[in-house]
């Protein structure tokens, strides 16, 4: 176990108004991957939000450390009362290990949101989503959320991980996912294979409207510019990074 600071839940705090810190309840733990699980939360102060926003997520030891970090809503806000964080364990991380090793169904974490008003999706059409491995998170919030509410839109996902024990949410990707594995493809596989260059760009088959793209800054950088030469406007391109490069 290397849970850090944080070997027992979480201290309790008084609970306050919609987009303050609130006590959410863990209901359901799904492994995705080898390293990555999704957790439903269930929040006392829950407001809709939108899809591509983010939560907070905060840790307070028993000697009264506390760690912060930010995680997007894997969910739609169809969900009432709830929402899905996916996390990803890093090694020598601090908050992911904690959830991936002693965060249990029952147990209670503390959030605040829903934020961010600038990665949002509101509806607008056609869309480009561009996913590197957990970057994928707030892009399948827009993804179910179409699905559930406007499934004639266009939309495409453009998905790279390194290898197919990697894939996260792999049961719910169909016909609007395009995935290329960068390191080891699954046996027999057809598909693109290496990091998303040009052609795959093509393939999605959309040349404007608007994109978003999550993942590494390495991975962002690289993605922006070939969706920039596809054609897309750079003021509709909306980017979100999710930590350093790797
Ligand atoms: C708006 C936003 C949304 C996010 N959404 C998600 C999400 O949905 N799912 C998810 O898993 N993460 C998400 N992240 C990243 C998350 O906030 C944490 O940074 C991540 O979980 C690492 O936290 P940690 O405490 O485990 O590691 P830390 O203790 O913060 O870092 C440990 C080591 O890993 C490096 N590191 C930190 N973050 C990353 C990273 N993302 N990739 C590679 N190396 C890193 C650090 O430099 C350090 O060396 C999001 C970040 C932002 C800003």
């Amino acid at each position: 176990m290397t849970s850090g600071a944080f070997p027992t839940p979480v201290t309790p705090v008084e609970q306050r108004a919609p987009g303050r810190w609130q006590i959410a309840t863990v209901t359901r733990i799904k492994p995705e991957t080898p390293r990555v699980k999704s957790f439903r939360l269930e929040l006392p102060m829950w407001m809709p939000h939108l899809p591509g926003q983010h939560y907070d997520v905060r840790l307070t030891a028993p000697d009264g450390y506390r760690a912060q970090r930010s995680y997007s809503v894997a969910s739609s806000p169809l969900d009432h009362g709830e929402i899905e964080l996916t996390i990803d364990r890093l090694d020598d991380g601090e908050v992911s290990p904690y959830f991936h090793e002693v965060v249990m169904e029952g147990d209670q974490v503390e959030v605040r949101g829903p934020f961010a008003s600038y990665f949002v999706w509101r509806g607008e059409a056609p869309v480009l989503l561009v996913g590197g491995g957990s970057g994928v998170v707030p892009l399948m919030a827009i993804l179910r959320h179409r699905r559930r509410t406007m499934p004639e839109l266009e939309m495409r996902l453009v998905y790279s991980v390194r290898s197919a024990e990697d894939v996260i949410y792999a049961d719910e990707l169909d016909d609007d996912a395009l995935v290329t594995f960068t390191r080891e493809p699954p046996p027999g596989w057809r598909g693109h294979t290496g990091r998303i260059d040009s052609s795959l760009i093509a393939e999605a088959g959309l040349d404007s409207g608007t994109a978003f793209i999550c993942g590494s800054n390495g991975f962002v950088e690289s993605a922006s510019g070939l969706v920039l030469e596809a054609g897309f406007r750079p003021e509709r391109v909306r980017t979100e990074r999710f930590g350093p490069s790797g």
